[in-house]
């Protein structure tokens, strides 16, 4: 009975083989097996190490056209930015949340938003490890750290190391990047 479940499972027929054989076809299957899991993990994780971190959501450029209006396109998704003192949250006060214009990804908190004067919502932190990604931003020959949303990749801005307390660090975000959702 066992030598036929073992046949079934492993796909190979042990009915005519010795004890000894069988054990050896055993190890055999159990090193080719372990080999291809971990040949296939280790390509699973390739992308992820070698290239910046891939969206969640991916569209195709027309998808995220038809959604967004013009300028929200050109900011979220060509990188570009919004001309300051434009937007509607450089001086927005109320209590709630900010999420990504694009995707509704919540990204910042209202209490960690404060007055930069630079003309763009500024925040000294995000909301947490799925909101935003860090990419290095070397574009016009800057050294500057792009912020993206994390879901869906969308560009929200750059943080920049001349924050307030008590993270030091400023998060320059583009208005039209954001969606605000009362508390
Ligand atoms: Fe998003």
């Amino acid at each position: 009975q066992t030598k036929v479940i073992n046949s079934h499972i492993y796909g190979m027929n042990f009915a005519n083989l010795k004890p000894k054989q069988i054990k050896m076809n055993k190890i055999i299957s159990i090193c080719l097996m372990s080999f291809f899991v971990l040949t296939a993990c280790a390509q699973e994780e390739k992308p992820n190490t070698e290239t910046s971190r891939k969206p969640n959501i991916e569209k195709t450029e027309a998808e995220w056209k038809a959604q967004l209006t013009e300028l929200e396109y050109e900011v979220l998704r060509e990188e570009g930015t919004e001309k300051p003192f434009t937007g509607e949250y450089v001086d927005w006060k109320k209590e709630g949340v900010f999420v990504c214009k694009a995707c509704g990804n919540p990204l910042f908190s209202s209490d960690t938003k404060f007055k930069s004067g630079t003309g763009w919502p500024s925040f000294f932190d995000h909301l947490g490890d799925s909101s935003v990604a860090e990419v290095a931003d070397n574009s016009y020959g800057w050294n500057r750290t792009e912020v993206e949303c994390w879901r869906c990749g969308s560009h929200l801005g750059h943080v920049f190391e001349d924050g307030p307390d008590p993270t030091g660090l400023r998060y320059c975000i583009n208005s039209v990047s954001l969606e605000f959702q009362e508390k």
